[in-house]
């Protein structure tokens, strides 16, 4: 049998068409329903095409992950318990993706593929690589300083790999920057900067925190010795807030500029301000892509440096029509891999972690199914929430003898460079964050990568030899670039930031590429609103305090609302949990009823209180257990998003001391603890319809309360308060509590008036 599955799995592969010419310059295909009669992008036309392949795969029924699973298993519940008649079809079973394809596997790549299997160790050549002298940058190291002393802007182009983010800081440390101050240097994604961190303060040999160390939301790892500081771009934003003029450092780097975040595009305004009255600063735009022109033209024609790097060609393999299913394909292309093709390690790209942590346990089913023939796989995932010290174990080189899988997400793309790399594996997926000023709906939604984004996450396959990249799509069927965030994201809290900095005119600042005017004009009415910016702009007493908050503005007027209500103390713990509310609760396969129950123990009492509520008594619980990881265990919680609470809480709660919010505790008084949750969260709330379906107060949109909600198939409320609204395969409401009408008008009478 298992032969008969190999020799399938083979063939499969193979007929993949292989392509020769460079695929990345092919124009002029259009997404046919993602474009408007207008030829233009429309973006909701693009998230439907997105949503409607994630439907697919979950009708399909074949690779479900856990969230899916749940969410189908409970709308299930809630379906007996109502009596619709739409029975979920589900297809079970083994099938071949690639079936349907003709052609066959060339002999001589048969031939060539077994004899390499097992062998896999690091060549002498790879490790030397490692050092710091064998990176593409180091022959251009005395230029690059020239230039930096020489122009205060530079902009640095390099091939991802080349050393730009380990190295520059440290060539500019040996070259006496730091007497001056500190460097900075900005990263788009938390785990870049730690892992860059933790990498460059080995090679410098401190000890981390000490004169290397990294910044990001809720977590400071540096002391007064730091003179290297790697951090999130939007760390260094809120570091424009207490520093204006970053007096301590001598040089910025902004890092992976061509990933164009939201936080980035503002760092770019406020860094060429602040090189201005600072002839001393040095500014470095570095980027990965060629894109070089517009960063160099935007300040004001900033010399470009070119680092050239080494780069193999890599063979591109692809996919003509899209995979609905492409979780399976992803498992079944690299168990064909591993069989068939020579030693090298293997990069998949995967959305996030959910699809990164089914993947891994599918994987490791079917390589338990195909028995112990061949040599074994070592599966590293790696994504933002991963513990540290699994993100150091993704660098570790596979032991000799196996073959390591990488399941990263995009931040394998150009953030962090995994030697060893031979094959890439790319579903052409990637979550990007979507909003609708319109509904002021946001959500992280599962969208085709761009073209720039795929000749990326092939060139990670070629690095230190000739590669090969598996594309599961169509390389016609993408967009040249990705939007830059600032055109797809909610802006109210980079306009708070603004104006707290004293930028009156926000329509016309500085954008490299301005955001959509309502998104602008959303966020100055929100701010509005919750009383942050009064009738002229300007940012208020209540908005000052806001900003001290590094929360989204909804969730800090929460906190600073607390104070009237009496229950700060409460709160704080609420905004904490909600920081990491996906990740409280865990359902293992086969103890999920048990899980279940435990988690609607916190609910129990007061059925309908909702979800703020239970976060809190979860907290409480723990406390009084003494933070015991035990009790987590025993309660089906995940003991480490409670310590990244608690984490989060104590930083909240110096914040609520450094704006001189009295901490006050009125844990029996649940109304009081609803209404701070509402003066931050008045704009979420919703009515209940006949049809079972909330309807939001001020939006003409239905909104479901979500799967994972303890207040999902209980006796419903009529109105409800909700923290977020997020797309899947509904616009569901994440964590949801009740509330009374009147406490709108109570509350927010500049918001919600009575009907007549
Ligand atoms: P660039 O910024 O130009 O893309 P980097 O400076 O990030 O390049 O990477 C240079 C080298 O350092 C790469 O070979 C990469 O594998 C290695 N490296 C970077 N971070 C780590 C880490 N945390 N552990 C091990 N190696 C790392
Ligand atoms: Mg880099």
């Amino acid at each position: 049998m298992r032969e008969v599955i190999e020799f399938r799995y083979k063939r499969a592969l193979y007929e993949l068409v292989k392509k020769t010419e460079d695929d990345d310059d092919v124009e002029g295909y259009r997404f046919p329903d993602a474009y408007d009669q207008e030829g233009c992008i429309d973006q909701k036309k693009r998230f439907d095409v997105a949503k409607e392949r994630y439907c697919e795969r979950r009708r399909s029924g074949r690779v479900v992950t856990e969230q899916e699973a749940w969410e189908d298993h409970q709308a299930q519940k809630a379906r007996v318990r109502f009596g619709a008649k739409d029975k979920k079809q589900v297809v079970d079973g083994y099938e071949f993706v690639f079936d349907d394809l003709t052609g066959f596997v060339e002999e001589s790549s048969e031939a060539e593929t077994g004899k390499h299997r097992g062998c896999y160790s690091k060549t002498a050549a790879e490790k030397a690589r490692e050092g710091r002298e064998f990176l593409p940058i180091h022959g251009y190291r005395e230029e690059l300083l020239k230039l930096i002393e020489e122009n205060q802007v530079l902009v640095i182009v390099g091939e991802t790999g080349s050393g730009k983010t380990t190295q520059i800081p440290q060539y500019l440390q040996e070259a006496g920057y730091t007497k001056r101050g500190k460097i900075g240097c900005t990263q788009p994604r938390r785990v870049a900067a730690m892992s860059v961190a933790s990498r460059v303060a080995q090679e410098v040999g401190v000890k981390l925190g000490h004169e290397v160390g990294y910044s990001i939301r809720f977590e400071d790892c540096t002391s007064e010795k730091t003179v290297i500081k790697y951090m999130t771009d939007g760390m260094l934003l809120r570091e424009l807030l207490i520093e204006p003029k970053l007096d301590s450092y001598s040089v910025i780097i902004i890092d992976e500029a061509h990933e164009r975040t939201l936080s980035t595009d503002i760092l770019f305004a406020l860094v060429k301000d602040v090189a201005k009255v600072r002839p001393d600063l040095r500014l470095i735009i570095s980027s990965a892509t060629l894109e070089a022109k517009k960063f160099s033209e935007y300040f004001d024609s900033a010399r470009i440096y070119l680092i050239p790097g080494r780069r193999y060609p890599v063979e591109k393999l692809f996919r003509k029509c899209p995979e609905p299913d492409y979780l399976e394909t992803v498992i079944r292309t690299v168990v064909q891999i591993h069989q068939t093709e020579a030693i090298g390690d293997i990069l998949v790209f995967l959305t996030g972690q959910e699809e990164i942590e089914t993947v891994e346990t599918n994987l490791k089913r079917r390589m338990m199914d195909l028995g112990t023939k061949g040599s074994e796989i070592i599966i590293c995932p790696i994504y933002s929430n991963l513990p540290t010290p699994l993100q150091a174990k993704v660098f570790e080189p596979a032991p000799k003898g196996t073959r390591k899988v990488v399941l990263a997400t995009n931040i394998a793309e150009t953030s962090l460079t995994i030697d060893g790399v031979k094959y890439v594996i790319d579903p052409g997926y990637c979550k990007i964050n979507s909003y609708n000023p319109r509904t002021g709906m946001e959500s992280l939604l599962v969208t085709p990568i761009s073209k720039a984004s795929a000749a990326q996450r092939a060139g990670r396959s070629g690095r230190t030899g000739p590669g090969k990249c598996f594309r599961l799509y169509n390389i016609k069927d993408l967009e040249p670039t990705t939007i830059p965030e600032i055109q797809r994201a909610n802006l109210a809290s980079v306009v708070l930031t603004l104006k707290s900095l004293g930028i009156q005119d926000v329509f016309n600042f500085d954008f490299m590429d301005p955001p959509p005017e309502n998104a602008l004009l959303k966020a100055l009415e929100l701010l509005y609103a919750l009383g942050a910016l009064d009738e002229i702009g300007e940012i208020t007493k209540v908005g000052e305090r806001m900003v001290e908050f590094p929360v989204d503005p909804m969730l800090s007027k929460m906190i600073v609302g607390s104070e009237k209500y009496k229950c700060s103390k409460e709160i704080i713990t609420i905004a904490a949990m909600l920081s990491v509310g996906n990740s409280v609760f865990y359902r293992p396969k086969n103890q999920q009823v048990f899980a279940d129950k435990a988690r609607m123990d916190f609910y129990e009492d007061t059925e309908n209180v909702g979800d703020h509520i239970a976060l809190l008594r979860v907290y409480n619980s723990w406390k009084e257990e003494n933070y015991s990881t035990q009790w987590c265990c025993e309660k089906f919680i995940q003991s480490k998003s409670m310590k990244r609470a608690r984490d989060i809480r104590d930083q909240l709660l110096g914040l609520l001391n450094k704006i001189g919010v009295e901490l006050t505790s009125n844990p029996n008084d649940l109304d009081a603890i609803k209404k701070a949750i509402l003066a931050g969260f008045f704009p979420h709330s919703a009515k209940l319809q006949k049809n079972g379906s909330y309807r939001r107060v001020k939006e003409p949109q239905t909104v479901y309360v979500h799967p994972n909600s303890g207040l999902f198939g209980a006796s419903p409320s009529k109105w409800l308060v909700y923290h977020e609204l997020v797309l899947t395969t509904k616009e569901y409401m994440r964590h949801t509590t009740e509330m009374k009408p009147e406490w709108l008008i109570e509350i927010a009478p500049h918001y919600y008036k009575l009907k007549d």
